[in-house]
């Protein structure tokens, strides 16, 4: 835009539209400028709402935090720079040395990391117990414990958690619950409605769905520590990127229907692997065959998830074969994609354990996690039939 003194090189102002754009604008603007001295006192008293500087706040991030506050049913969440800054803020942000922290056993693996290595660090304590069992949790419990920090349904064993029971643990000894609710996402399962005073998300997997952004956001029920997450988002520099907010957005819009479908995929493909000769076994939560069936209908309701995970015979050879013969499947660690991948924790996110402790949990050399996408039920069945087979004649 031509301005009308020639030298100056910022614009002071946008082209004029009576109509305005239908898709929300990216602002990669970095500061916002004000038009006086007083102006900006308004802004700072909170007379007036006004952007500053972007890591305090941008409009492409505020777009994002309403939508996920509304599928939460709980206002005044913040979007971050990823889901692990989320989960980050939630512990480092509210937890101070001298306070003690129970995690689920099967969070994920950097959570996990961060409760075994950085909070002992900084002096706070941590524990892990099974959030299936209220009882193990409840032997956690110290006069300083402060946070519960566990996800509804487990990575990779989709064991489901008893968080009604959870939530009356926490209230009886005052203890926040938070979940972490990136594999059930908001169309599965309201954590707030069943107890819980903080959830998590990495947006990165269901909720933007393409795999081309990494964002996370976090939400409590008390708006005081809402302003502490906040605040602490901002100080430490978690805040994200105006580009990665418009591309999650652009990816919620589909949310529901992408979650809708794959959820239905899922199911009959865990019905279609169950059958297949060379399976040993099926997880999946909806099943009737599934440990945690009745918890799952309890909270999850008709809808389940997209996950899967079965176990093939056949040890490492087949797994090799399988992955090999999945054409089309891209074997990479992630979920929530469109397309649908597989992950196999013996060889990634559990293979620092020992053969004993992965066998312990379940995880031997033929287990594989599915996330599925969006592809043609049929189409899929037809696939990881032919993948089962090739890894069995192998
Ligand atoms: C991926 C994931 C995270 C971390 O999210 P990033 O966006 O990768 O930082 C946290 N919790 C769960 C359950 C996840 O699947």
């Amino acid at each position: 835009m031509r301005n009308s003194k020639g030298s100056l090189i910022r614009p002071t102002s946008l082209p004029e539209s009576a109509s305005r754009p239908v898709v929300t604008p990216l602002s990669p603007s970095v500061v916002y400028a004000s038009e006086t001295p007083d102006a900006l006192d308004a802004q700072y008293e909170g007379r007036v709402h006004g952007y500053t500087y972007s890591r305090e706040g941008h409009p492409n991030a505020d777009v994002v935090a309403a939508r996920l506050d509304a599928m939460e049913g709980m206002p005044g969440g913040v979007v971050t720079a990823s889901g692990m800054a989320a989960v980050s803020a939630v512990l480092l942000g509210l937890l101070k040395t001298g306070d003690h922290v129970i995690g689920g056993k099967q969070l994920y693996g950097r959570s996990l990391r961060l409760m075994a290595e950085d909070l002992p660090r900084l002096g706070i304590r941590t524990s892990l117990a099974d959030p299936g069992n209220v009882d193990a949790v409840r032997a956690e419990i110290r006069p300083d414990t402060r946070l519960l920090l566990v996800e509804a349904v487990s990575n990779p064993t989709l064991n489901v958690a008893d968080i009604h029971g959870l939530a009356a643990l926490c209230k009886e000894h005052g203890l926040l619950l938070a979940v972490d609710n990136t594999f059930t996402t908001p169309r599965g399962f309201r954590p707030f409605d069943h107890g819980a005073d903080i959830v998590i998300h990495s947006i990165t997997k269901l909720l933007a769905g393409h795999s081309d952004v990494m964002l996370g956001y976090v939400v409590a029920r008390d708006p005081a520590l809402n302003e502490r997450l906040r605040v602490f988002n901002v100080t430490t520099g978690l805040t994200p990127s105006p580009f990665d907010c418009w591309l999650a957005e652009r990816g919620m819009l589909s949310f529901e229907l992408r979650f809708d479908r794959a959820q239905q995929t899922a199911a009959a493909l865990a019905d279609h692997l169950a059958a297949l000769p060379g399976v040993a076994r099926v997880i999946y939560p909806m099943r009737t065959d599934h440990p945690d069936h009745d918890r799952a209908v309890a909270l999850l309701g008709a809808r389940g998830c997209n996950m899967v995970s079965f176990e093939l015979n056949g040890g490492r050879a087949a797994a090799n074969a399988f992955t090999r013969a999945a054409d089309g499947l891209s074997f990479a660690p992630t979920l929530g994609d469109v397309g649908t991948t597989l992950s196999h924790p013996a060889s990634s996110s559990h293979r620092a354990l020992t053969p004993e402790n992965r066998e312990a949990l379940g995880l031997r050399e033929g287990f594989f996690r599915v996330s599925v996408g969006l592809e043609d039920a049929d189409t899929l069945k037809r696939v990881f039939s032919d993948a089962v087979a090739a890894a069995m004649a192998g």
